[in-house]
């Protein structure tokens, strides 16, 4: 299962991508309350946007907005709405996001293709490891996605290395679908019950919410960790609710590839221009063929880089990079910049850490300062010279570091009613 347009020409994408964003901004036209006050605001002719390069005439959409003016992005009746999901809003409350029977065929085409790339069809058979519900959209979509493929899905949920593995034996699954670092877990498991896990039926992982490679797509220490012990193919899958997209590796792993037909990708800078090419900046998205609640122009908070040759797999659309880090949490240490996910990789190389925290705070004289805070159990001392070595080297700073009660921290990163283990605490 490949879509058509993924293999044409740069130019023939480009000229698809227009025709799509023509029908687009006439549905917002009519159908948003949101857009239709930014165009009328800002004097926006939508006859005046035929190019891609048109869109920067346009304001772009931010988080805030989306939080804000939370109902007038929805451009169908209630009555149309078949499924609701949440995402975190950066002002404290979630936002909501509506769809429409459309919008779910959309999303089941969407993983269909991504799996697809990543090399699964109609023989594999899948083993879930997310959530299917609390408001999630992403196991629903990758449950969609799976069974238009034709492939089959065992629905095990998050967690529970022993029902992950009782279900590895019983179903025979041929790909995961599960967060990386608990892979280490499945591993551990595996090996404290003499499972074989080398010669189970898992040849694949796709890998969600954990980045698995350095910038030059060369796998990272977590995934180095998990593919030293468990001889299977990572592959990365980046997306979000807001893009309700993926961008998914194929067989070559060389940056998660576009899908022309169902979203237009812009690379932009602080001032919202387009980064020249190659360089890092901020992702910002236009979602094509939503019904419920298209995003015009959505910047999505997510650093990364476009890659513009064409793949070896066959296909010209551009890949992305791995996101390095989050816009807003962008920290400047001591003349580096650096974004948490760089320290998350280092601390994950440390099998003797349980559990961690970032705290980034402003100093008195008004630049930003890194406190790591590390539960551990055993031999602190020789651990904390340990983590400090790898900081010069990895980092080329050094962060403060704590050591804590295990439980302590484990307190600060799972509040009340998150739903994902918090990392990063950011008083600045
Ligand atoms: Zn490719």
């Amino acid at each position: 299962m490949i879509s058509n347009i993924e293999t044409k020409s740069t130019t023939e994408i480009q000229h698809f991508q227009e025709d799509k964003l023509t029908e687009l901004l006439t549905y917002l036209q009519e159908k948003s309350t949101y857009y239709q006050s930014v165009f009328k605001r800002h004097n926006i002719d939508i006859s005046s946007i035929n190019k891609l390069g048109d869109l920067a005439k346009i304001p772009v959409t931010t988080k805030d907005d989306l939080q804000q003016y939370n109902n007038d992005f929805i451009c169908v009746p209630k009555n149309e709405i078949v499924d609701y999901v949440t995402t975190s809003g950066t002002l404290g409350n979630p936002v909501t996001f509506a769809l429409t029977d459309a919008d779910l065929d959309r999303l089941a085409y969407n993983e269909a293709i991504s799996f697809a790339c990543a090399g699964v069809s109609k023989d594999d058979t899948v083993q879930l490891m997310t959530t299917m519900d609390r408001r999630f959209m992403a196991g629903l979509a990758y449950f969609l996605g799976i069974r238009k493929l034709g492939a089959s899905i065992i629905r095990v949920g998050a967690g529970i290395p022993e029902l992950q593995w009782d279900s590895i034996l019983k179903f025979k699954p041929t790909y995961l679908i599960a967060v990386p670092s608990f892979l280490l877990k499945l591993i551990a498991y595996a090996e404290a019950n003499k499972i074989d896990y080398n010669s189970s039926s898992v040849k694949g992982v796709i890998c969600i919410g954990e980045s698995l490679r350095e910038k030059d797509f060369s796998l990272n220490l977590l995934a180095n960790k998990i593919t030293s012990k468990w001889k299977v193919d990572l592959f990365s899958t980046y997306a979000s609710t807001e893009m309700s997209t993926a961008f998914t590796e194929c067989e070559q792993q060389q940056g998660g590839h576009h899908h022309p037909e169902l979203i237009i990708v812009e690379i932009l800078d602080d001032d919202n221009h387009p980064v020249k090419e190659g360089e890092y900046g901020e992702l910002t998205i236009t979602t094509l063929g939503v019904e419920a609640m298209p995003l015009l122009r959505f910047k999505t908070g997510d650093v990364v880089k476009a890659h513009a040759s064409s793949c070896d797999c066959g296909r010209n659309t551009l890949r992305l990079s791995p996101v390095i880090g989050r816009k807003k949490q962008m920290v400047k240490y001591k003349g580096t910049t650096l974004y948490p996910p760089a320290i998350y990789d280092l601390l994950s190389d440390f099998d003797e850490i349980e559990n961690y925290i970032i705290e980034i705070s402003h100093n008195e004289i008004g630049t930003d300062e890194i406190l790591i805070k590390i539960g551990a159990k055993e031999n602190p001392q020789e651990l904390l010279s340990q983590i400090k070595d790898h900081c010069r080297a990895k980092l080329r700073v050094l962060p403060m570091i704590e050591f804590h009660d295990v439980d302590e921290i484990n307190k600060l990163k799972f509040p009340k009613m998150s739903r994902k283990p918090i990392l990063f605490i950011d008083k600045r």
